[in-house]
């Protein structure tokens, strides 16, 4: 394919749509039973379960999204902490506090020992995965100074075993080279959220700066596949434009890429439109999504694309999050800051250089200590990537629901180290009981056995044990 050429054609998706209006109640059956087999839906097929109205229907979708939920990623909860470098901006998106004509934004670059200090804390906090982001700026956020700062993240090590083991990036637009480049930083995924699919929103949401090329942002998946960049990550800015629309643009870059490139997205991110200081589309959003569009949505990407993660950020509320966790979430952060610099020091001063406010504040333990008792086991796993189960390999692993008995072992390993190294005593003891649980469930006797003697060899000091 061209590397440049737009392949989104909004005429095709609202036909779609229009094709699938009024849907009959037999049609949204079968789909659904389609997407249960575990086998992904068509855009057609999806655009049908997007236009499905009727209540009792759209409870039968979100039934489903949790069966393949759990048939193939069980109850694990990846997680992670984005870390903001840098907030300067030559663009001016109406919907991010860090666009160019925010005057009243702080403007912060990190040097790197100030990186090496945020990652200090997050490493304290137990977090070993890392998304590193940084506004779009030709000096302030150079490639030399992000590739320098990925390099410093890595390097850093704290007591207890501190380290990063998986730093993912979401920054502008690169060239092939470009992508070359980064991949040989080592990073895990490439993340970038095409925002709106609509053409005629992303011309007014991006007034200027490079942004404004809609084609070079969505090409910039297959860029970075040619750079060697395997792992990619694309999302949709929930708010900018029709809902429905934006999940059939998710789904129409998906199937592109796995046309073009060999294999789909490694996961699909959703961030919903919060507010911001100074951005006017964030303050009154052209298209909100309802807290029920919103789980509708989530049900039907989990149908349509069952083998992509979805991550979901604490833009929204704790109530929301655990909602949707069961809907098909695979990745969530926690206890993030959107200001370059603000986990180490979180006056209020800094929250001036915020990107967007966040839904939910709880720290990282607090947010364990919540999930585990929900019964989900909080995953800091990085063992796909660092054994180059990726792109390709990774999928041909996961189809076969192979994946499943390699997360669930590594998901309850890292949580154990968590536990051992991090935890608060409520946290800990919730966390001893979950895997005590979870031991015993094992069906595999062998399993069962290599568990117990990690487990076991991590309660002797080891660390950094995975399958
Ligand atoms: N500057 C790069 C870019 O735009 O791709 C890097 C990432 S930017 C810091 C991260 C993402 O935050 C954007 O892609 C956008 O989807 C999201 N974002 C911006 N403003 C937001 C808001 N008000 N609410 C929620 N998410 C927002
Ligand atoms: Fe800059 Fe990204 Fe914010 Fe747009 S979304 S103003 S490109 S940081």
């Amino acid at each position: 394919m061209d590397e440049t050429k737009d392949f989104i054609d909004d005429g095709k998706i609202e036909a779609l749509l229009a094709a699938a209006a009024r849907p009959e109640r037999q049609r949204t059956e079968e789909i659904i039973a389609k997407a249960r087999e575990l086998k992904g839906l068509t855009p057609a097929e999806t655009a049908v379960l997007l236009m499905t109205e009727d209540g009792e229907l759209i409870e039968r979708i979100q039934a489903a999204a949790r069966e393949i939920k759990q048939a193939i990623y069980g109850n694990r909860l990846v997680l992670f902490a984005p870390l903001y470098i840098a907030n300067h901006c030559s663009n001016d998106c109406l919907y991010c506090g860090f666009r160019r004509s925010n005057g009243e934004l702080t403007r912060v670059a990190l040097t790197m020992d100030q990186i090496a200090s945020e990652v200090g804390v997050l490493e304290r906090e137990g977090h070993k995965r890392l998304l590193m982001l940084c506004g779009e700026h030709p000096n302030r956020s150079s490639l030399d100074y992000f590739v320098e700062a990925i390099e410093t993240a890595y390097a850093v090590r704290t007591d207890k075993d501190g380290e990063i083991r998986r730093i993912n990036v979401e920054i502008a637009p690169l060239d092939v080279d470009g992508f070359r480049r980064l991949k040989a930083t080592k990073i895990g995924t490439y993340v970038l959220f095409q925002e709106t699919y609509h053409h005629e929103t992303y011309r007014r949401m991006h007034p200027s700066g490079p942004k404004a090329d809609f084609a070079w942002r969505v090409t910039a998946m297959h860029r970075a596949q040619e750079g060697g960049i395997d792992d990619v990550g694309i999302g949709a800015l929930f708010g900018l434009y029709d809902y429905r629309y934006e999940v059939l643009g998710l789904l129409c870059h998906a199937l592109q890429l796995e046309q073009d490139c060999g294999v789909g997205p490694h996961t699909i991110s959703i961030p919903r439109l919060q507010p911001a200081l100074n951005a006017p589309a964030a303050v009154s959003p052209p298209h909100p999504v309802s807290d029920g569009e919103f789980k509708k949505l989530v049900a039907i990407l989990r149908l349509a694309v069952p083998y992509t993660g979805i991550i979901l950020t604490t833009r929204e509320t704790p109530e929301l999050r655990n909602d949707v966790f069961n809907l098909g979430v695979s990745q969530i952060s926690a206890g993030s800051r959107t200001n370059p610099g603000g986990y180490k020091s979180d006056s209020s001063a800094q929250f001036r250089a915020a990107q967007f406010n966040l839904g939910d504040t709880r720290t990282p333990d607090e947010v364990i200590h919540d999930i585990t008792l929900m019964g989900h086991i909080p995953s800091f796993c990085t063992a796909c990537y660092r054994l180059g189960r990726t792109g390709q390999d990774f999928m041909e692993l996961a189809k076969p629901g192979l994946i499943q008995k390699f997360c669930r072992t590594n998901a309850i390993l890292t949580f154990k180290e968590y536990l051992l190294d991090y935890a608060s005593p409520e946290t800990r003891a919730a966390g001893d009981d979950l895997i005590a649980r979870l031991v015993a469930e094992t069906p595999s006797a062998k399993l069962r056995g290599t568990l117990t003697e990690r487990l076991g060899r991590m309660e002797a000091g080891q660390r950094d044990l995975y399958v």
